[in-house]
């Protein structure tokens, strides 16, 4: 095996925290590393300004909510904690995100928790992702596996930090 692929592999098996710090030494020592992680993590803010422009002809958008000077850098991937899935800032629609606004509650009736024993938590975060059709959401009463009942843009986990960090 040649080392390349070698070095593809062990990239493979990596953990992400590994990755991590391997990206920020990679950043430390290189002027090129650094250009592409940048290319790649981050974005200027105008390309997010346009995207608002656009949200705009759909229909009343919040215009004074926007702290952020134009030209700015800013991350160009953020996790929502509407959908809890990452997404690309640049390619945020006002129906881009479909999620529930409400929360889980477990159905008693359903089959997933026949045999269920007692000390076992039915509420986890674990359960929720693994039986998700032994629960009901309060907001649609939809079962656990249904697509979103609501419809929005994505929004940023960690908007206040990201600010600060900034
Ligand atoms: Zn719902
Ligand atoms: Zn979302």
């Amino acid at each position: 095996m040649d080392s390349r692929s070698l070095l593809d592999e062990a990239i493979e098996c990596a953990t992400i925290t590994r990755l991590q710090r391997t990206i920020r030494e990679m950043c430390d020592r290189s002027d090129e590393a650094l250009q592409v992680a940048r290319e790649a993590l981050l974005v200027r803010n105008e390309d997010e300004q346009k995207k608002e422009d656009v949200a705009k002809d759909l229909g009343p958008s919040s215009t004074n909510k926007r702290k952020r000077a134009s030209g700015e850098m800013m991350k160009r991937y953020e996790i929502c904690k509407q959908c809890k899935q990452e997404y690309d800032v640049t390619k945020n629609w006002p129906e881009s995100c479909v999620w529930h606004r409400g929360l889980l509650f477990v159905d008693n009736e359903h089959e997933t928790w026949v045999d269920w024993p007692d000390f076992m938590d039915m509420y986890s975060e674990e359960t929720q992702n693994e039986y998700p059709e032994g629960f009901i959401w309060d907001c649609c009463e939809k079962r656990g596996t249904e697509p979103g009942c609501q419809k929005s843009i994505h929004r940023p986990k960690d908007a206040k930090r990201a600010r600060r960090e900034v």
